[in-house]
């Protein structure tokens, strides 16, 4: 018997799946697994729709892994060469940092590309904005680090701008969470989960033993037909694979470097830089420049490291 089924935690081979029928542990196909040839991006993870099939001997297998829409990949350097998937087939990626202690716009910078790159759209959420005294001024300024995605304050203590994120938690939709540990995102999903999922296995992570960290993914549905996806804390992104994601995220740098009066300028000296224009007139901050050319130089360095190893 097979049917489909979306997994809402992988685990060293086994994963926990929502099917119509309820939710079945099931242990990834040999198949499968010889399919993937070492490369854990494509086993099935988090998000992932799989087809499920249970034997007469009531042994439960994941047969294959559908197309996914998106995936949110994160590389890394050296043996584990093809990284990581922390989530499948969401449809926004919330690069989540809290509003206190301040916020690392460099940190939002990368997770922006990655989000970008995963297909999906990003939002930005500031979380713990009850710890802030003026929360949009802050919004303002991580609103540099976001070529016009947008910023969304929110507090899971008090429930502030928890509203904000419905449209992107809607019947169908998966929203997944970004960011570094101790940021907020478990209290954030029990925030928007409320008292109807509490107590059942998907947020037992934060329960009476105190364990406040998210050691694996998990999709979490919601009652309003929508779900919504942790991942581990995030520390390091890793490498950027400059696919577009790095252009998408400083979208508004990219076309003022279209602008200048030279195809090859090198916003130094040259006449008719407009981006030296924009940074004279304040238009373009120096610090998102700046940031700019270093993850700029980062993807060209890795990708003619790879070109190199190929
Ligand atoms: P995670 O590691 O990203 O999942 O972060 P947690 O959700 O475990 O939160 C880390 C800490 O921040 C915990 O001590 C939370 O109580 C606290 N925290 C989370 N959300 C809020 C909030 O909206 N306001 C305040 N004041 N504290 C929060
Ligand atoms: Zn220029």
């Amino acid at each position: 018997d097979h049917y489909p089924g979306r997994v809402l935690r992988a685990d060293r081979g086994v994963c926990t799946v929502l099917t119509a029928s309820g939710i079945v542990r099931a242990s990834v196909a040999g198949a499968v697994l010889s399919a993937a040839g070492g490369d854990p991006t494509v086993l099935p993870g988090a998000g992932d729709w799989v087809v499920v099939r249970e034997w007469p001997d009531e042994r439960i297998t994941a047969e294959a892994v559908l197309p996914r829409r998106t995936s949110l990949i994160r590389r890394t350097a050296g043996k584990d060469a093809s990284g990581q998937l922390l989530a499948a087939n969401l449809d926004t990626v919330a690069v989540v940092e809290a509003i206190d202690p301040s916020p690392d716009l460099a940190r939002v910078e990368r997770l922006l590309a990655l989000a970008w790159e995963s297909g999906a759209e990003p939002v930005v959420v500031l979380t713990k904005a009850d710890l802030a005294a003026d929360a949009p001024t802050v919004a303002d300024q991580v609103a540099d680090a976001t070529a016009g995605v947008p910023v969304l304050p929110v507090s899971a203590e008090r429930g502030d701008g928890l509203p904000a994120l419905r449209p992107y938690l809607g019947v169908g939709r998966t929203l997944g969470l970004v960011g570094p540990s101790g940021c907020g995102k478990s209290s954030l999903v029990n925030a928007l989960a409320g008292a109807a999922v509490m107590g059942t296995q998907s947020v037992r992570r934060v329960d009476g033993k105190g364990r406040h960290t998210t050691t694996y993914r998990e999709l979490v549905p919601l009652p309003g037909g929508g779900a919504v996806l942790d991942t581990p804390g995030v520390r390091a992104v890793g490498l950027l694979d400059g696919s577009g994601g790095l252009d998408r995220a400083f979208a508004e740098v990219v076309a003022l470097t279209e602008q200048c009066r030279f195809g090859d300028c090198g916003h130094a000296s040259e006449p008719g830089c407009a981006v030296r224009a924009a940074l004279a007139s304040g238009e373009l901050s120096p610090r998102r420049w700046e940031s700019w050319l270093r993850l700029h130089r980062e993807v060209a360095y890795e990708s003619g490291r790879r070109r190199a190893r190929s």
